[in-house]
């Protein structure tokens, strides 16, 4: 499969079109940003784990039934996937408090919940991705309740999975950020990507955080954190391609 055009590019990745127009390639950058692009950066190295991890544990959940848009990892860099409508909607699931949850509530950083929750963004960069219900979301028109309830549940489900096997890294899931789309049938599938950009991860023993915290908190040591934390994930599943 071949890149054609350049469709769109984003913070972290581009995405390009092919001759089959079911099928888009995405390509990972280095590129990091924080704050809603305020905070700029580059981590050496990023785009190549990111799209590796993500690959790994798309493949994983959908072994577990779980539907995603991955067709086959190309390159590095490169990942052919199926092309969706995406929801507009960033759906956060939390294990522990910490981030804008932590601030927004005044709860302490690493306070850990009975249940996990779950939250939704509306997606809109001008409008600084503001919070939103599910109710808003149906009023907006970003999903119907059918699509919002398959989403909250692939995404718990999502969260059970990913939780264990990040436990059997060593490495304790925090809180992600999960995007879905639709195919051209209207199935929701899981979409974007799921890295240490998109989640929290800490070191279950020390504590330490093995994600873009440290770039946003400038905490030093982001590439070794993120080749930390693939190395854990290499581990696991066996160094294979
Ligand atoms: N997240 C993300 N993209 C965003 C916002 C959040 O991938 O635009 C992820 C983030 O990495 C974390 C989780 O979603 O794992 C919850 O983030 P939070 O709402 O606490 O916001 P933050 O403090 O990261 O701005």
């Amino acid at each position: 499969m071949e890149k054609k055009e350049q469709l769109y590019e984003g913070k972290a990745k581009k995405v390009f079109a092919t001759q089959d127009p079911a099928l888009l390639i995405v390509q990972y950058k280095d590129d990091a940003t924080a704050f809603n692009g305020l905070k700029k950066g580059t981590i050496a190295g990023k785009g190549v784990i990111n799209n590796q991890m993500s690959n790994r544990l798309m493949k994983m959940l959908e072994a577990e039934g779980i539907p995603t848009h991955l067709v086959e990892e190309l390159s590095q860099r490169e990942t052919l996937v199926r092309r969706v409508q995406i929801v507009p909607l960033e759906v956060i699931v939390r294990n522990i408090a910490a981030g804008s949850f932590a601030k927004r509530y005044g709860v302490e950083e690493g306070t850990v919940f009975d249940q996990p929750t779950i939250e939704f963004s509306y997606k809109n960069d001008a409008l600084g991705d503001p919070l939103c219900n599910a109710y808003h979301a149906e009023a907006l028109k970003l999903a119907t309740e059918a699509e919002l309830a398959a989403i909250r549940d692939y995404a718990f489900r999502i969260n059970a999975l990913l939780k264990k096997f990040w436990r059997e890294c060593g490495v304790t899931l925090v809180d992600f950020k999960l995007e879905f789309g639709r195919l051209p049938d209207g199935t929701i599938v899981l979409a974007d990507e799921i890295s240490p950009d998109t989640c929290r991860l800490w070191d279950s023993k020390t504590g330490e955080k093995l994600d873009k915290d440290r770039f946003r908190r400038d905490l030093g040591g982001v590439e070794e954190a993120y080749a930390e934390i693939m190395q854990r994930l290499n581990a696991r599943l066996g160094a294979q391609a």
